[in-house]
């Protein structure tokens, strides 16, 4: 039997957070051997242009790539792709791969983000089906869009609509589906659900909420149709599903780390198990952000800060992950950026106009600022992050007025406090 290979640090997931992780703990000087071991046979990319431009084939793949390929071997990190680890045996510090392979560890971080929720209806496998979360799935839809003219997008999240909008200008008819009465109701407060619904229909998108999905219908194993609960059937010769991901930690759920829907840590990324921590995607942690409440974020920015910490730890400086989260899309010539966690506001402030694509939502809870989302107003999404992170209580009147500056709002508050 062949030994197990050992690294001091073996990164599971070659993703965003995986990525990150290596590139930090080697900037902070650390010199164990670090491996980054990933299931896609990719080296680690960008994935937000999945759905952007990468869809709509204004960015090439190899702009995507988050260090060129001679970064990895410069910084002695030993890239490991095209390999799933399947069980994880915290006791013994070794992960197995399916391929058998047995890798030994010091510190594992578990940075495997989730795989896209896929539909349970009849229909929901055949061909002409698609997710968007790797580049694997956007080639294979990329291919059959010449074929396509009539699209279903199942899910009006950021992923839906991102796709909806190059779809459309790409020349499809694109019809989008949203279970809930209406768009982003996860993730944003009503006025910008209804901006967004707006401008996909004015562009020709049949955007439809508060219907369900009955079934995919098919004929010799590709999809024709989307049959709704009302009977209604709409042709198509192609699916996309953006319905959420289910956090990629079975291995670490049974080998005993405590969580359900992710992998739950603590303010240092720690999971349950020792020397196994968690990042990204698939780390459930208690977020200030969120009155504490333990959340999964799915963005770029947790990805990556969620990684820092964790390679600040294991060089030897402690610091909680406390990160503002921010978060963009893009869609059509509408750059909207977000700061901040919307959920449980209960006021909202327009500053702006939404008729002349460049506002600002801005949320407050109990008075204090909690978030704003962005559309075409970057200076307000600069300057708005200072009122978020100390949850700044502004009159509502001064935030809406676009001749305030927000930046402005920040300064008075802190003249006010130092004045003795
Ligand atoms: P990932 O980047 O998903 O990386 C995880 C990696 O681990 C994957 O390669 C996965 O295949 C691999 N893996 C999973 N299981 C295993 C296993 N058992 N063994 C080995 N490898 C495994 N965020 C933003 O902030 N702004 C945006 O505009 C934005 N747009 C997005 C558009 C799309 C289409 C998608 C899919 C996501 C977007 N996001 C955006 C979210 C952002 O990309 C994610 O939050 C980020 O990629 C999370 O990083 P991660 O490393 O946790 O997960």
């Amino acid at each position: 039997m062949t030994a197990a290979a050992f690294h001091d640090v073996l990164i599971v997931g070659a993703g965003h957070a995986g990525a990150q992780a290596a590139i930090a703990l080697r900037q902070r000087g650390f010199d164990g051997s670090v491996a980054l071991l990933g299931d896609e046979p990719w080296l680690p990319y960008e994935r937000p242009p999945l759905s952007k431009e990468y869809l709509s084939g204004d960015k090439p793949f190899e702009r995507m790539l988050l260090r060129p390929a001679a970064f990895w071997d410069a910084r002695g990190i030993d890239v490991l792709l095209g390999r799933s680890v399947v069980a994880v045996d915290p006791a013994g510090h070794r992960v197995t791969t399916a391929d058998g392979a047995r890798v030994d560890y010091g510190t594992l971080i578990w940075a495997t983000g989730g795989a896209p929720r896929r539909l349970t209806c009849a229909g929901h496998d055949l061909l002409g089906v698609h997710a968007v979360r790797t580049r694997a799935d956007v080639d294979r839809l990329i291919a059959e869009l010449p074929a396509a003219q009539r699209i279903v997008v199942i899910g009006g999240g950021y992923i839906g609509l991102e796709a909806a909008a190059v779809l459309t200008r790409l020349g499809k008819h694109v019809t989008l589906l949203e279970a809930q009465d209406r768009v982003l109701a996860r993730v944003a407060g009503e006025p910008l659900s209804r901006f967004y619904e707006a401008e996909h229909r004015a562009r020709g998108v049949d955007l439809r909420t508060g219907v369900a999905v009955s079934c995919i219908e098919g004929h010799d194993g590709a999809a024709t149709g989307v049959r709704l609960a009302d009977g209604e059937v709409l042709a198509c010769q192609m699916v996309i599903v953006g319905i959420g991901i289910v956090p990629a930690v079975e291995p670490l759920l049974r080998a005993g780390a405590v969580g359900s829907n992710g992998v739950t840590v603590d303010a240092c990324c720690r999971t349950s198990l020792p020397d196994v921590f968690a990042i990204g995607d698939c780390a459930a942690h208690a977020n200030r952000f969120a009155d504490g409440a333990e959340i999964r974020l799915e963005s770029v920015q947790n990805a990556n800060d969620q990684a820092t910490t964790v390679a600040k730890y294991l060089t030897g400086s402690v610091e909680p992950y406390d990160a503002v989260p921010w978060f963009w899309s893009n869609q059509y010539d509408l750059k909207l950026q977000t700061v901040g966690l919307s959920a449980g506001h209960d006021e909202t402030v327009l500053r702006g106009d939404p008729a002349e694509h460049s506002f600002s939502l801005i949320y407050l809870k109990a008075g204090r600022v909690v978030a704003l989302d962005c559309v075409n107003r970057a200076r307000d999404y600069v300057q708005g992050r200072a009122l978020v992170a100390e949850g700044a209580r502004v009159d509502p009147a001064l935030l809406s007025d676009p001749a305030v500056a927000l930046k402005e709002l920040t300064d008075r508050r802190s003249t006010a406090s130092t004045q003795p």
